[in-house]
């Protein structure tokens, strides 16, 4: 792989835009996996990937192929309050790859050591986040939700300092790029102190070329891209609610104008559902809770707009008014492709009366405590002929399961579509396997005690999300009660 090369398109930016940084050396870096397909799609070839070479690399012990690391800067809204200076506190970007599609991807370490944005952080990763990023990020690729991706994951051999001592990871991450609403803030915040500087443009610039290129056909490219993101977020989070997914810490840091998911902290598949459901042991209000996620999604994007605001017409009054009309677009966005993904779910096309319908999934589902992911799954086997026992034992009260069932059928009975074709797209929208919090956690477990066998098996079972996979049915089940777990955290 002698012609494999780093590209930096981003370190050509403006100093302000980043810093460069070495990654830290760890004692005694352990490969734990390496994603061969993506690595081989990025280019790297197998004879480097099996050799200690690899290990070397992904640990951040000896880069090369003109690796050129650098932290990126950028601000955020966490919880609602602002953060004028974040940063890569824990992660370096160490170069750009032009992959066999011809696309630019991003390259990170994260858990790789200190930069200038670590503040008072030691800049490491503990390995239990590392496997559940891995796990998570793999499992929502294979789920068909835009996200960034796993590389590898590599043990350290040294413990790092949390609550208590955890031994530690670094997690190579790829990305379509690393730019986030809070990276628009930082620099809006920078040119409102020196006007002159035209930050947030260069990176909209940036953006635009790299992302949203069709929006340079626009009268004003601006405006083009932020109704862009804004309807790939729209889209994102409707995908992420069809999944029983919440992602936990929507910060506008953790919200990229790409449209991909990122940061896998304290993020969670719900097993039982309701509606206010959290999993972030420091979400305490619910901010970000599964039915509040496109409120916070829209809460971001308008600070994305306030950030573009200069952009998007040189009077003011007219550009809150373009502003408005733009952000005004993403509830009716989220919410038709929402009904778009529930009528696939449920396997109805009548669209007048699949909202209803929705409602009143949710309502019987939380009155009976049933099984986000099971629902589907079971209604799908119910469309296909199978006997209805399985999906009305997901109810606590099978009577009001019958109800729901009843009304289901006799809409269905009108609709026009085919059966076999109903079922074709419920089969490929409803999961057989979704990353269960338990079995997460169970992997993650093991892995701590130098087990890595329960990882392997989860990433393989999710890698075919949709297939029922012999042998592997206990992947399918939701939790006992004993091994529930309520509670996630932030992986720092
Ligand atoms: P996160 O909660 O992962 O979105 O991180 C929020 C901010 O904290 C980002 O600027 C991170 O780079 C920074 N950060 C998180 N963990 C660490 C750490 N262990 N050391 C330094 N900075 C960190
Ligand atoms: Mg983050």
């Amino acid at each position: 792989m002698s012609d494999f090369s780093f590209d930096h398109s981003y370190a050509d930016l403006p100093e302000s835009f980043y810093h460069p940084s070495q990654p830290a050396t760890v004692p005694e870096p352990v490969l734990i996996k390496v994603n061969t397909p993506l690595a081989e799609q990025l280019g790297f070839d197998l004879e480097f990937l099996n050799s200690a070479e690899a290990i070397d690399f992904f640990s951040g012990n000896k880069l090369k192929f003109n690796a050129a690391p650098i932290a990126m800067a950028y601000a955020g809204h966490q919880f609602g309050g602002w953060a004028p200076k974040l940063g890569d506190g824990r992660a370096l970007l160490i170069g750009e790859v032009i992959d066999k599609n011809g696309m630019r991807l991003d390259v990170q370490l994260k858990g790789s050591g200190r930069t200038p944005y670590s503040r008072g952080g030691d800049g490491k990763a503990g390995l239990g986040p590392v496997l559940r990023e891995y796990i998570l990020s793999e499992a929502m690729a294979a789920l068909g939700v835009p996200t960034t991706r796993a590389l590898a994951a590599v043990s350290t051999g040294e413990m790092i300092i949390r609550e208590t001592l955890l031994p530690g990871a670094v997690f190579t991450r790829v990305a379509q790029s690393h730019v986030r609403v809070g990276t628009f803030q930082y620099f809006a915040a920078l040119d409102h102190a020196e006007p002159e500087k035209n930050y947030v443009k260069t990176l909209a610039d940036y953006v635009i070329e790299r992302h949203y290129p069709e929006a340079k056909e626009n009268e004003n490219p601006y405006q083009a891209l932020l109704r862009s993101v804004i309807h790939r977020q729209a889209h994102l989070i409707a995908q992420w609610m069809g999944l029983g997914f919440i992602h936990g810490v929507m910060n506008t840091d953790n919200m990229q104008v790409v449209g991909e998911t990122i940061d896998y902290g304290p993020c969670a598949f719900m097993d039982t559902f309701h509606p206010d459901k959290k999993f972030s042991s420091i979400d305490r209000q619910g901010r970000y809770a599964w039915n509040n996620q496109p409120n916070m999604g829209l809460w971001n994007l308008a600070r994305l707009t306030e950030a573009l605001l200069p952009l998007l017409d040189k009077e003011e009054t007219v550009a809150i008014q373009i502003a408005k009309t733009i952000v005004g677009e993403f509830m009716p966005t989220f919410h038709q492709r929402l009904l778009e993904i529930f009528s696939q779910k449920t396997g109805l096309s009548n669209s007048e009366k699949i909202d209803a319908f929705m409602q009143s999934a949710f309502v019987a589902m939380t009155e009976n405590k049933v099984d986000f992911t099971l629902f589907f799954r079971h209604l799908t086997e119910v469309a296909n002929g199978a006997d209805p026992r399985r999906f009305l034992d997901l109810f606590e009260d099978a009577v009001n399961g019958q109800k729901w069932l009843d009304d289901w059928s006799e809409t269905f009975i009108k609709d026009t579509v085919s059966n076999s074709q109903r079922v074709k797209g419920m089969q490929e929208i409803n999961p057989v396997y979704i990353p269960r919090n338990h079995r997460v956690e169970q992997a993650i477990q093991a892995g701590m005690n130098d087990d890595f066998s329960l990882f392997h098996e989860l990433v393989q079972v999710l890698s075919k999300p949709f297939e029922a996979q012999a042998g592997f049915e206990c992947y399918e089940l939701p939790p006992l009660a004993s091994e529930e777990v309520r509670r996630t955290f932030c992986g720092t």
